[in-house]
């Protein structure tokens, strides 16, 4: 990030701190010191198993919302730790091998911007390829899905992150989250490691609101579950058409019914489901395996219980919500035993995401995003694809950042406020 828009981000956070209390001091010096402070806690934990983060934001999940999230919680100037249990970011875009994010357009212009589209136009140009023409209607809405390079994304994800002092935490998850006086303190454990955060405000980017559930808030899941897939390449060997990785290029899937993303056992038993009806495949196709994804990808697992929930009239009626926050726009697309029938939204129709909807019912500094926001399952079967995921981590983010900067909860930010800052950092706020 430039200097300048950093110091622009800074004077955002002086003007509208004025008068709120003593955060503005403490991402000030964040950001000014980033590079220094990241040093210093890398040595820390080369040498200490126990640390102590005090942040502004905590994102949990580093997945489609999650990475979003916190390079704006950042670039707003808030000291941010982004805590990932996996190796890498983007979740499901990478670690799951769905790099085709959509939809960032609807009947013939740009409805979702902001980072996450930055983000997915600077990884297809760095890595060559070919952006959809907004312009134009697709005959079938799949067409304007943008093909990304997954390894590109991740280590553009990281940069970002970087840039702006976010500290990323992989390998790590919570495993106590207690109220205090001025927000949370979350106990976690890595391997070798173990570490305490203080901060102000949780955004839970988890895909199934893991903080959610931890804090015994109520959460949604239906008693059959959407199929979870596992992603893979079969090829002839030495086939001169074909890149070896997957880079830009489709994969294929093969569905694993009943993955369940809950608990490790469960992620353990959808991998090895996985796995195994590849190497059936690999034996009956007789091909050679190009590749192979770390780990299946999870539709569906819980969704909150927030402070609005949308419903399948809502979504499919494009209903704007008085405190919509962005735009989404993908065809009801629930996947079940016998495959997938998407049914297209009518011409025109484009749905929004309101701010209760990120917030879990009767909380207090808890804000969500990603496919556990508030839905009944056949409006979540549209909401919970990559663009929305990403306008949902921007918008969650900027409430975050507002709630910690006036010291409040993000549901008592004034709207005008997110709008503002949203648009500030080039999101699309819905009309
Ligand atoms: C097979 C399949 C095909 C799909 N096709 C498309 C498509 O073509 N286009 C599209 O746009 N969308 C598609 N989707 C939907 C979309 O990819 C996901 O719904 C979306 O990525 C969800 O984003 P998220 O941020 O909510 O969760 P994720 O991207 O899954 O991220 C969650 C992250 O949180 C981490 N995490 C979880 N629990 C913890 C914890 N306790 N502590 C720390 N970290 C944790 C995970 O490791 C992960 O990195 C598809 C989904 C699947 C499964």
């Amino acid at each position: 990030m430039k200097e300048k828009e950093i110091a622009d981000r800074r004077n955002f956070l002086k003007d509208s701190m004025a008068g709120a209390a003593g955060l503005v001091v403490a991402s000030t010096t964040s950001i000014a010191g980033s590079a220094e402070s990241v040093k210093k806690q890398k040595s820390s934990l080369a040498t200490d198993s126990n640390v102590t983060n005090k942040v502004d934001v905590l994102v949990v999940g580093g997945g489609a919302a999650g990475t979003i999230a916190a390079i704006q919680a950042g670039r707003a100037g808030a000291k941010t730790l982004l805590l990932e249990r996996n190796s890498q970011l983007g979740g499901t875009t990478t670690t799951g091998g769905v790099s085709f994010p959509g939809l960032f357009d609807a009947w013939g212009k740009q409805i979702i911007a902001g980072i996450g589209w930055e983000l997915v136009r600077e990884s297809v140009e760095l890595d060559g390829g070919n952006l959809p023409d907004f312009s134009k209607v697709p005959q079938r809405h799949w067409m304007n899905q943008v093909r990304v390079n997954q390894f590109l994304y991740t280590i553009l994800s990281e940069e970002k992150c970087e840039d702006v002092g976010v500290q990323i935490a992989y390998y790590e998850f919570p495993q106590a989250i207690t109220c205090t006086a001025t927000g949370w303190q979350v106990d976690r454990v890595g391997f070798g490691t173990k570490r305490r955060v203080l901060c102000k405000q949780i955004i839970d980017c988890t895909g199934g609101a893991e903080v959610v559930g931890m804090l015994n808030l109520p959460r949604l899941r239906e008693e059959e579950i959407q199929p979870g897939s596992m992603l893979f390449k079969l090829d002839k060997a030495n086939n001169p058409g074909r890149p070896n990785g997957p880079g830009s290029g489709l994969l294929d899937s093969l569905y694993i019914h009943g993955a369940d993303s809950s608990n490790s056992r469960t992620v353990t038993a959808a991998n090895l489901t996985g796995r195994r009806a590849v190497l059936k495949k690999v034996r009956e196709a007789k091909q050679r395996l190009m590749h192979l994804q770390p780990e299946s990808a999870f539709r569906e697992s819980y969704r909150i219980v927030g402070e609005t929930m949308i419903m399948v009239d809502d979504y499919t009626s494009g209903r704007r919500f008085d405190d919509a926050i962005c735009n989404a726009f993908y065809p009801v697309d629930l996947h079940t035993k016998s495959g997938v029938k998407p049914k297209p939204l009518k011409p025109g129709t484009v749905p929004t995401i309101p701010l209760g909807a990120l917030i879990p019912k009767g909380s207090r500094n808890l804000i969500v995003a990603g496919r556990c926001v508030s839905s009944d399952r056949l409006a979540n079967s549209g909401l919970r694809v990559q663009a929305s995921c990403m306008a949902m981590g921007q918008a969650a983010s900027v409430a975050a950042v507002l709630a910690a900067v006036h010291g409040t909860t993000p549901l008592e930010v004034p709207l005008s406020e997110i709008h503002k800052l949203l648009r500030e950092h080039r999101a699309i706020v819905p009309a």
